[in-house]
């Protein structure tokens, strides 16, 4: 999928927070507060959409509560094209570049794509993005022996596994 087509799939943010709850919640909406099932839809002018209010412990929630996303003031739209970057980039993403593609300061790009790694990580208790990762490809070994005038292969046509 291209940007062109990822906007397309996203034209807005109910689109992107639709997708993202989608992600966190495949069984129905869970209070991250108190893991109620059972929550409200907040509508009242004084909150955006996508705020929840939990029947058991009355606390209000969104897709982003207690994730690396927590209390985002940027636009979803902003973090899904950074996962788009992220996960589309065999060599990472420097925050420089990223600061650049989303319209954001350095500092900025530079947390989002840390929180985007943190939510990719099995090994971390955030589990926004899981179920099954797809890689292009990896070549495993170390470097070869260094031998005066050999250049070694990198990547495709070694006999590295
Ligand atoms: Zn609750």
């Amino acid at each position: 999928m291209n940007i062109d087509r990822l906007r397309d799939r996203f034209p807005d943010e109910d689109a992107c927070r639709q997708f993202f709850e989608s992600v966190r919640w495949p069984n129905g909406r869970r209070c991250p507060h108190c893991g109620s099932c059972k929550s409200y839809i907040l509508k009242t002018l004084t909150v955006s959409a996508g705020t929840y209010e939990c029947g058991q412990c009355k606390r209000q929630f969104r897709v982003t509560t207690k994730t690396p996303m927590h209390c985002t003031k940027l636009p979803l739209w902003k973090w899904l094209q950074t996962i788009y970057y992220i996960i589309n980039s065999s060599k990472g993403v420097s925050s420089v570049f990223l600061a650049k593609w989303i319209g954001v300061t350095q500092p900025t790009a530079w947390r989002v794509g840390h929180a985007v790694r943190e939510m990719m990580d099995p090994a971390s208790n955030n589990h926004l993005l899981n179920g099954v990762v797809e890689i292009d490809q990896k070549y495993f070994g170390g470097k070869p022996k260094y031998r005066p005038g050999v250049v070694n292969k990198r990547g495709r046509g070694t006999s590295k596994q």
